[in-house]
């Protein structure tokens, strides 16, 4: 490519690479943290039930079914809630809409926050993890912030009364990026009233089951959600279809169904991390749907290619710091019996 023709911003630009979508039979992909499982029954409904006709009219411009069904889940207002296509969306305008000059951000974290930031001309200043790979809460303090809570790909959870000092501290926008928060972390949606510079950010990806429905969602105070559907409207101001609205709000009202979910995941995950252990791992505690692993005996790389030799996938981060880890989405309780059992004929040779 000679770039002949291309603006100068995207000539600029490094794009996200996401995890890969294999396209080959029977394997157990745990590269891309989405849910083993299928979404609720109820949001399957919804989708049979959407009226195709229907499609020649464009959808809800707001959102409004699914901003009322997060603000029955959360416990706020539909005034607080702002709904994109995916998180990813959601915090691209977030992006736009709240950051201007330096904005903090731990070095090891979600790789897509520096994508944006260059295009968007964001300065994103890497606060380096401390060794254990905790966020050093101090050093947040003052200026904006954006931080995955859960961290991903570490796993590690800052606890509610953490990311309420950043919030207190801050003099900026502090974004929560909740993508995994379902897993075992405590919501800071629960801050918002308190402190009007921040906004927490969701996804229906993970916990819900539907990575493929691309739906996610801000919570915050009715000023800043304001910012993000400006921003929304002089972008793409239908980002979200009839159908992917019915879907997410049936799956958001159905409460009890994501719960029995998400304590699977968390079963899995608690079983899976035990027997890694056990085989020499060291596994960091996750409150996320994955696992970030690493072992003295065998590298990263190199188990990663045996595990794909036996159509496990898993994920590998370019992050220098972390690149001897491996990432690992949780599958089903069958497929982690299957996933453990290889990793033990792989470390005895
Ligand atoms: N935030 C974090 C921390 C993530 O890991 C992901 C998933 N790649 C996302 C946001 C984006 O999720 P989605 O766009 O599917 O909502």
């Amino acid at each position: 490519m000679d770039k002949k023709f291309w603006s100068e911003k995207a000539k600029r630009i490094k794009p996200y690479v996401a995890g890969e979508q294999p396209k080959f039979d029977d394997i157990i992909k745990l590269n891309t943290n989405e849910s083993p499982f299928p979404p609720s029954p109820k949001a399957i409904e919804a989708f049979y039930n959407t009226n195709a006709a229907d499609m020649r009219l464009y959808p809800d411009t707001n959102a409004q079914i699914v901003r009322e069904a997060a603000a029955f889940a959360d416990g706020v207002k539909p005034e607080n809630i702002f709904v994109g296509n995916g998180s990813d969306d959601v915090l691209a305008m977030t992006f736009m809409a709240l950051f201007d000059g330096e904005v903090k951000t731990p070095d090891v974290t979600y790789s897509f926050y520096t994508v944006w930031a260059s295009l968007l001309g964001v300065d994103l200043k890497e606060i380096p993890l401390n060794d254990d790979l905790t966020i050093p809460v101090e050093k947040f303090f003052g200026g904006s912030c954006i931080i995955a809570n859960p961290n991903a790909p570490t796993g590690l959870m800052l606890s509610l009364e953490d990311i309420e000092k950043i919030a207190a501290n801050a003099d900026g926008p502090v974004v929560i990026d909740e993508a995994y928060v379902a897993f075992g972390a405590e919501t800071a949606a629960v801050l918002i009233d308190k402190y009007p510079n921040l906004l927490v950010v969701r996804t229906l990806s993970k916990a819900h089951g539907l990575a493929g429905l691309r739906m996610g969602y801000a919570i915050g105070c009715e000023d800043l959600i304001g910012a993000l559907y400006a921003v929304k409207d002089s972008f793409n101001s239908y980002p979200t279809d009839r159908a992917a609205q019915n879907m997410a709000a049936a799956a958001l009202y159905d409460v009890e169904y994501n719960k029995a979910t998400v304590e699977r995941v968390c079963r899995i995950r608690d079983n899976t991390a035990e027997e890694l252990r056990k085989m020499g791992f060291s596994v960091t505690d996750s409150k996320t749907n994955f696992l970030f692993i690493t072992h003295p005996a065998i590298s990263a790389e190199e188990l990663m290619k045996k595990l794909r030799d036996k159509a496990i996938i898993v994920r590998r981060l370019s992050n220098p710091r972390t690149s001897n880890y491996l990432r690992m989405s949780m599958g089903t309780e069958e497929q982690m019996e299957r996933v453990l059992a290889e990793i033990r004929n792989i470390l005895e040779g």
